[in-house]
């Protein structure tokens, strides 16, 4: 079995629980489908219509993986589903999920967003005592907790297990006759909670990675789960509990700066609000004397738009993105990396030509991305290009859920800032700073951010992978 090399787990999740009519459990597909942007490697979903729960997980686009025919197998009242985008090869259909186990309390299916930072540590205890791994997810560590766990009820079993880990878990997680959604402590991933569907009262109630999924629907966004907070969804109603108290919260900030759709609202605020004014604060910090805003699309357009508005240089979709090439190109492999770029994006010569050029993009992570963009800018014609970033340096891998390379592989983690610009070959280089970021994302009374890609501090303790650990103990 091939293991990799990290954590590789970029997710979307979302939970429905409804009245009996099939029908209904196509919101989880469209649900999904609004979550595409979250992990475009694997997709699954496990329904249930109140006695047997059935998955159906593959790799692959949810349109590709969930056909007319699929659909149409998937009986039930209720359902939940995740996309990932996982390691390429054998070992990531192991690793799709929902996870579905039948277990001394029923079965249980598991969705997860993020990553438990001491599963590794538990793992090895539980093999240790003879407990069987069938993946190399962290996720199914919480499965055996859930399974072992000496309380009696499901809920209650599950209240301990996620006492016992460690990191960041957005879940949803399904008996035969229950959905529950839960969020750890710290609340480093999103995850909201609906009901309504189509304007009947209490029809469904759903939950979802980000609010993008609920306006697919056609439901009302009600609030998020709490940091801390198990919800149960069962025929008896809805209860919620806490099964810990809120740590400091630790919200994940990238999502705001690259990861969630700019139509959600995440953490209770908007992320195009958040982008547009990452874009306006970077100009504000970082202006240059220039013709024309150009964005790196799509990552770059929401603070390319902020930037031009600020700056009051004209904005132009001066790259072209082609949005039909898979992810199926993007191997791990430097040459193929190289290559996907030009698959991806082509340059407007005519605008760009004999024009001195701003181009903004969210972040840079191995340079590769910005030195063939900047390349392509300067080929067609540009006589300046100055690259800016909409936020500060990433120098950190993140433990809580989002892939990033290790340390080694991140540019700014070995490079100072003169030495990246000239790396990706631009006439200048510059980040938004950490306060601007934290400023134009709205940290304050109401929202505070983990932002240890930036700055190397991690919320929870953190045992450094890479540095104590082989790699083929990783998992
Ligand atoms: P690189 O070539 O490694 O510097 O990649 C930079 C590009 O990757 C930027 O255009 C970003 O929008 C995008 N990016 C940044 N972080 C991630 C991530 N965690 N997963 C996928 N793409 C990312």
């Amino acid at each position: 079995m091939q293991i990799p090399d990290k954590f590789h787990d970029e997710c979307g999740v979302v939970a429905i629980f409804s009245h009996p009519e099939a029908e209904k459990l196509k919101l989880a597909y469209l649900g999904l489908h609004a979550l595409q942007h979250r992990g475009q490697e694997s997709a699954g979903i496990v329904s249930s219509d109140g006695l047997v729960s059935r998955v159906h997980k593959a790799m692959g686009s949810v349109a590709d993986i969930f056909t007319e025919d699929v659909l149409s197998k998937l009986h039930g009242t209720l359902a939940i589903g995740h996309t990932r985008y996982s390691t390429a090869g054998d070992s990531a259909l192991l690793n799709a999920q929902p996870i579905l186990v039948q277990s001394n309390k029923g079965a249980i299916a598991v969705a997860h967003n993020g990553n438990l930072v001491n599963a590794t540590a538990i793992r090895a205890r539980l093999e240790s005592q003879g407990s069987i791994f069938q993946t190399n997810s962290d996720t199914e560590v919480l499965v055996h907790l859930i399974a072992l766990s000496k309380e009696h009820t499901l809920p209650e079993a599950m209240a301990d297990a996620l006492r016992r880990v460690e990191g960041a878990f957005s879940l949803v997680m399904m008996s035969n006759d229950r959905i529950f959604a839960a969020r750890d402590p710290r609340g480093f991933r999103p995850l909201g909670k609906i009901s309504a569907v189509d304007g009947h009262k209490h029809d469904a109630f759903v939950f979802a990675s980000e609010t993008c999924a609920f306006d697919l629907i056609g439901a009302e966004y009600i609030r998020d789960v709490k940091p801390g907070e198990l919800i149960i969804v069962g025929p008896e109603g809805v209860s919620s509990r806490f099964y810990s108290t809120a740590a400091p919260q630790s919200s994940c900030i990238f999502e705001h700066v690259y990861f969630s759709r700019p139509d959600s609202l995440v953490f209770g605020r908007s992320v195009q609000t958040s982008r547009e004014e990452l874009g306006r604060q970077l100009a504000r910090e970082a202006g240059v004397d220039a013709d024309l805003v150009v964005p790196v699309p799509d990552s770059g357009v929401t603070a390319g738009v902020g930037y031009a508005a600020e700056s009051g240089i004209p904005f132009r979709f001066a790259l072209i993105r082609n949005h039909y090439v898979g992810r199926t190109f993007i191997e791990p492999s430097q040459s193929v990396r190289d290559f996907g770029v030009k698959l991806k994006l082509n340059p407007v010569r005519s605008l760009l030509e004999g024009k001195r050029i701003v181009l903004i993009d969210d972040s840079i992570v191995r340079g590769t991305t910005s030195r063939k963009i900047v390349r392509m800018v300067r080929s067609a014609g540009a006589t300046e290009v100055h690259m800016r970033i909409s936020c500060p340096p990433t120098i950190s891998p993140c433990y809580y859920g989002v892939d990033t390379p290790s340390r080694k592989q991140l540019i700014a983690a070995n490079k100072s800032v003169d030495e990246i610009r000239e790396y990706i070959g631009a006439d200048s280089l510059a980040y938004l700073s950490l306060e601007g970021l934290k400023k134009a994302c709205g940290e304050g009374e109401k929202i505070s951010y983990c932002s240890a890609c930036y700055t190397g501090k991690y919320p929870t303790d953190i045992v450094d992978i890479e540095e104590i650990q082989p790699a083929t103990a990783r998992r």
